[in-house]
């Protein structure tokens, strides 16, 4: 399989997680992690909407492969972008509050609506195929790694206190942006 390359990935984004809109994406067995609009707010412009895939931590813990949708939501009219992380693992507990690192690796899809529950999940099933698939290959390892993932996390994040958020690129050299 072939995924489309995109010039301004890999994009490391950092931020705390906070409430969605409960669509009821927990019933469906597929929890999304919210960022904050500051952080969706400073997304790259090319970066269209869509599905991706790539990795995640949750308070600088375990370095997890995650799926992650960037739409606009129509509860808002279609103005208000959100950027939501499904992390393939079960934490069976919530992690509101909590410092969300993602590394978003690649491009599955752009996003669709689909005319049946069953069928959205059927596709949101085929996207974590593609993902494990994707990460499985060997040119991904080095990102579980990296600083972005293994620095500790400051001090006011580890509070819950409005912390270090942003987002670098880094295929431009380490390009951060702070709020
Ligand atoms: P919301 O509408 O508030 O985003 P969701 O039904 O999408 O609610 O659930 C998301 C929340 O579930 C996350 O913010 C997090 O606290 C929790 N959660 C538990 N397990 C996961 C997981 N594997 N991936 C993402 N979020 C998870
Ligand atoms: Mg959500």
């Amino acid at each position: 399989m072939c995924l489309k390359r995109l010039a301004f990935l890999p994009l490391m984004v950092e931020g705390q997680v906070v409430r969605g809109f409960g669509r009821g994406s927990k019933e469906l067995g597929i929890p999304t992690a919210n960022f904050t609009d500051e952080v969706v707010k400073k997304l790259p412009l090319e970066m269209e909407n869509g599905v991706y895939f790539g990795l995640a931590s949750v308070d600088a813990g375990a370095v997890d492969r995650m799926v992650l949708s960037v739409g606009w939501n129509p509860q808002f009219h279609n103005q208000l972008k959100t950027m939501e992380t499904h992390i393939l693992r079960d934490f069976s507990r919530d992690f509101y509050g909590s410092t969300l690192r993602v590394a978003v690796l690649g491009y599955i899809r752009p996003m669709t609506s689909f005319t049946s529950l069953d069928e959205l999940i059927a596709a949101i099933k085929d996207d974590i195929r593609k993902a494990n698939d994707e990460l499985d290959k060997p040119e991904y390892a080095k990102y579980c790694s990296q600083d972005f993932f293994t620095r500790p996390l400051d001090s006011a994040a580890k509070e819950n206190l409005p912390s270090k958020e942003g987002i670098s690129d880094i295929s431009n050299n380490s390009q951060e942006f702070r709020s």
